[in-house]
């Protein structure tokens, strides 16, 4: 029978093709029946230790073999992963440990123990029988804690049928980005959902191989990709770019074309990729970089251009199969589905980044098997009562009926009642030869609500003044779209994902840009 937990993938795998391997990390190389046997002796070690089926355990391990066996191995002995960003200080931790109720933390190295939680030095074995499968598919699987629109981060209810439902999502597109056979590069950390379900996941239910990267760094990841042949890169943004900059560096493409050469599907997620990098990916590596788009309460892929066949810059494509996906008026709350009174805007068209401002884009509202089920512990802010949930996002189809992202609700910028996609100005800005990297946000202001502010990068060596990119960008910008300061700085705030954390530089922005 099919498996229905993300543990039962691994075992199905190792049934259908023991000796294939299964994970790549350095010298270290599991077949899938060894992979299988060693998640069983975890699950027995988490059981010796009196840990239960629905006890939540804490795991914040570098990528690798042992973060797959910690993790599996707790799935196995139907525990619920808290996986923990690897760069999360003691604080936010803490947060985690005491929201979730974490019964141990999976650590590296030994540690002091944090707020009374024990301590666990790497994934715990035990001989002897693992405990019984509970072999439930509507079992909680992961909470994927997500930093929210406010505050701090809180858990999304992951299910092992909503992992499964993406990956089956996922593996439904004509071509698939993961086959069985691939080696695929799981150098996305694992601690997000997109590398753990669309990496990880992908391997698992396809019994292909995954090549684990522990620390990504480009130049020693590109000779990887070449050594071990990678046919499959689910990667995102800064991944990209850092190769690129590599070959830069190089003064040569040689290593990043030799890197791909073999590669079938690149991907990039989870952060706009600058149309610039899926250029110079196309023109430099002749890698045509699918880009989708997803979410940790998604499990987390919603779209890709894979599904269209086309790929453009700054596309997302159109849903993946079983997933429904409109735009609409963002009147509603959080949660609120297309109600029958909302306008549903699935006719929308235009191009904001062209001569038709975005004024038709709605926001993205989801239905799918893969949908969290809620926010830890009581399910709040989940799918409302028709399976819909309102992302946040808002979007807008193109002439070919081609979904693009144009901004978080939330990161709206508006300016005496206009509405600045702060994406749209980015790129305007990032345009330029000598911006490297461009952020932004819109800070309080007396005379027009709120003001368009600029963060930006320059290229090395760039003498390019404030006003210089001010004229520049009222070129291609309305008036009130361009910002009215703008601010250079050696380096953005990122995320390892890539993602800019805008509410951080509103936080800085009062006085870095007063
Ligand atoms: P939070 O969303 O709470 O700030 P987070 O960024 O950690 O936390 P994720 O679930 O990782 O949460 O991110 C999901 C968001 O990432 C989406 O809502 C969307 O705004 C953004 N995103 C995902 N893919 C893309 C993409 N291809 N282009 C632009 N933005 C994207």
């Amino acid at each position: 029978p099919a498996a229905g937990t993300f543990h039962g993938l691994v075992r199905a795998a190792a049934d259908a093709h023991g000796e294939a391997p299964a994970l790549v990390e350095g010298d270290r190389r599991l077949s899938w029946a060894e992979l299988s046997a060693a998640v069983d002796r975890v699950a027995a070690g988490w059981a010796a230790r009196g840990l239960v089926a629905g006890d939540r355990v804490a795991v914040q391990l570098p990528n690798g073999v042992d973060w797959v066996l910690a993790v599996v191995g707790a799935l196995r002995a139907g525990l619920v992963v808290v996986p923990v960003n690897t760069a999360y200080t003691d604080p936010e931790l803490s947060h985690l440990l005491g929201d979730s109720g974490a019964r141990a933390l999976v650590t590296a190295g030994p540690r002091a123990d944090l707020d009374g939680v024990p301590v666990v030095v790497g994934p715990p074995e035990a001989d002897g029988e693992p405990p019984a499968d509970p072999d439930d598919p509507s079992a909680l699987a992961l909470l994927g804690y997500t930093s929210g629109t406010t505050g701090r981060p809180r858990g999304a209810m992951l299910t092992h049928a909503a992992l499964l439902a993406n990956q089956q999502q996922v593996l439904a597109v004509d071509p698939a980005p993961v086959r069985p056979g691939d080696v695929v590069l799981l150098a996305l950390p694992l601690f997000h959902v997109y590398g753990l379900n669309g990496g990880l996941g992908l391997v698992a239910a396809t019994g292909s191989c995954g090549v684990v990267v522990p620390a990504f760094d480009p130049v020693g990841t590109l000779a990887l990709m070449a050594a071990e042949g990678v046919t499959a890169v689910p990667a995102a943004p800064p991944m990209y770019q850092a190769w690129l900059a590599a070959a830069d560096a190089a003064g040569s493409d040689t290593a990043l074309r030799r890197a791909f050469a073999a590669v079938h599907t690149a991907s990039s997620g989870s952060a706009p990729l600058a149309p610039r990098v899926w250029t110079a990916m196309r023109d430099r590596a002749a890698v045509t970089v699918w880009e989708g788009y997803g979410l940790t309460e998604a499990a987390p892929v919603l779209a890709t251009t894979l599904v269209t066949g086309r790929a453009k810059p700054a596309c997302i494509g159109a849903p993946v199969p079983g997933v429904e996906l409109v735009l609409r008026d963002s009147a509603g709350g959080p949660g609120a589905g297309p109600d029958p009174g909302s306008k549903v805007r699935e006719d929308v068209f235009g191009d904001p980044f062209g001569d038709d401002p975005p004024d038709s884009a709605g926001e993205v509202c989801v239905r799918g098997a893969n949908l969290f089920a809620g926010y830890w512990p009581d399910g709040a802010d989940g799918p409302d009562d028709e399976g819909w949930l309102l992302t946040g996002d808002i979007a807008y189809r193109d002439a070919q009926g081609d979904l693009h992202l144009v901004d978080r609700r939330r990161d709206l910028v508006l300016v005496s009642g206009f509405n600045v996609y702060p994406l749209e100005v980015e790129r305007v800005l990032e345009a330029h030869p000598e911006v490297a990297e461009a952020a932004v946000i819109g800070l309080p202001d007396e005379r027009t609500g709120e003001s368009v502010r600029a963060v930006v990068v320059r290229t090395p060596g760039s003498a390019l003044t404030a006003e210089q990119l001010r004229t520049e960008a009222a070129r291609s910008l309305a008036r009130f779209k361009v910002p009215s300061s703008i601010h250079f700085v050696d380096q953005l705030p990122h995320s390892l994902t890539g993602k800019v954390s805008r509410a951080r530089l509103r936080e800085l922005g009062l006085h870095l840009v007063a």
